[in-house]
């Protein structure tokens, strides 16, 4: 069973662009997108998916893994497991056994199953090419069928009517229902790497009955759209932010700008009177949008900051009120042959800066607070001292808000 037309995986998009499918695949068989998309993130997580699936199979240990450089399927280089993978790998192998457990003992002796990365394909159920593989499925008789996915991005995953895990859950009822008669379905996601408020492990259960109501009403009729051929683009953010399609897309590119605005007003919340609302006055809505966007908002602004700091230290291109100034590392020491002389015309021998129990010279402060404070030399010849015996290297530069005239001249004044 190969990847089917219509995934799982993508359902998020689909359910709400229907003619997404059709264009993709317009676009790849025209080579305007490449057939498979490889990142160092997708790459990661399915590195840790492969350690999940064979630990759960009993073909090896969690631990055998630490240090191997794995390449599955859906690869293009080695991955590397490293002691954080394998933590990750191991709170969802520890989940799915434990509640593979709880579930043989509430049975009381009836039938209990787990399958790691079972395919399910839907194709003849919904006349339409449609499927994926789920990562586990425990299946109950009489009782819970209950799917579990595990994600290894940072992006926090919903649990709650999750299409992707309903389309697996959708799989498994019409594979296993006859003979095991649901009451429940739960869907669980497993993601380690997000902070969730609920922790890194989060489900939902619904009836049966509420599984195939959504069947009926979301997902068969988004399905006749996508298969009719006729279906629309409908762009969104939600849809579009993983959409292979975008860099093409009429659809989206006309609608960006309006879709850009919105997605500002959500990170960037206003009050009636322009100003920035106090904490208290933000919805759990706006909460969402500031907490899901602000990091790639404010990794935006430091990279501005970053490239401006460049092109003016380069000298290409000044910003109006803003200065760059050398950064300096820490004082150093200079050498003993140098710092010996000047000691002794002071009439100071070099045992004098040595901290013997620790069998090294004195730090600058030392030095500096031991030539000022014990042998009681005045300000101007401290600052002489420490100047020719010690010496600083330039670490690039900061930029700095210069308000007046007399900041931006100052260096000048100075001299
Ligand atoms: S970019 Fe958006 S509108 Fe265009 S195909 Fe993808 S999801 Fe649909």
């Amino acid at each position: 069973m190969g990847h089917h037309r219509i995934s799982a995986s993508g359902s998020s998009r689909w359910l709400k662009c229907f003619g997404s499918v059709e264009l993709i695949e317009h676009l790849k068989a025209s080579k305007m997108i490449p057939q498979r998309t490889y990142n160092a993130a997708s790459q990661l997580g399915t590195a840790v998916h492969f350690v999940v699936e064979q630990v759960l199979l009993k073909k090896r240990k969690l631990k055998s893994f630490l240090g191997d450089m794995i390449l599955e399927d859906g690869m293009k280089d080695e991955v590397l497991i490293s002691k954080h993978e394998l933590a990750c790998a191991r709170i969802c192998i520890k989940y799915v056994k434990e509640e593979y457990k709880r579930t043989k003992k509430k049975a009381n002796g009836k039938k209990v199953k787990m399958f790691p990365e079972r395919k399910y394909d839907l194709t003849k159920i919904y006349n339409a090419p449609m499927g994926g593989t789920a990562d586990i499925t425990i299946i109950e008789f009489g009782g819970t069928l209950h799917i579990i996915d595990y994600k290894n991005g940072r992006m926090s995953v919903d649990v709650n009517d999750n299409s992707q895990l309903r389309i697996y859950a959708l799989g498994a009822f019409y594979r296993f229902h006859k003979k095991y008669k649901f009451k429940k379905i739960k869907v669980t996601v497993v993601q380690p790497n997000d902070n969730h408020v609920d922790g890194a492990i989060r489900s939902q259960t619904v009836s049966v009955k509420a599984l195939l109501k959504w069947e009926q009403k979301t997902l068969v009729p988004a399905l006749k759209k996508v298969v009719s051929k006729k279906g629309k683009l409908v762009p969104g953010k939600d849809q579009c932010f993983w959409c292979e399609a975008k860099p093409h897309c009429e659809a989206y590119l006309k609608n960006k700008p309006k879709m850009l605005s919105k997605v500002m007003a959500n990170i960037i919340p206003t009050t009636t009177i322009n100003t920035l609302p106090e904490m208290h006055q933000l919805s759990r809505e706006q909460l969402q949008h500031i907490v899901d966007d602000g990091d790639r908002v404010i990794k935006f602004y430091q990279d501005a900051k970053a490239h401006a700091l460049g092109l003016m230290a380069e000298d290409r291109g000044a910003l109006d009120g803003w200065t760059v100034t050398p950064k300096w590392g820490n004082r150093k020491l200079v050498s003993m042959a140098v710092i010996t002389p000047l000691l002794q015309k002071k009439g100071i021998g070099p045992e004098e800066v040595t901290i013997a129990k620790e069998e090294r010279i004195m730090t600058v402060t030392e030095l500096e607070a031991y030539v000022n404070a014990l042998k009681g030399w005045n300000k101007d010849e401290v600052a002489k001292f420490m100047k020719q015996a010690t010496t600083r290297t330039q670490n690039g530069y900061v930029m700095y808000r210069c308000d007046t005239a007399a900041d931006e001249f100052a260096e000048f004044i100075e001299k």
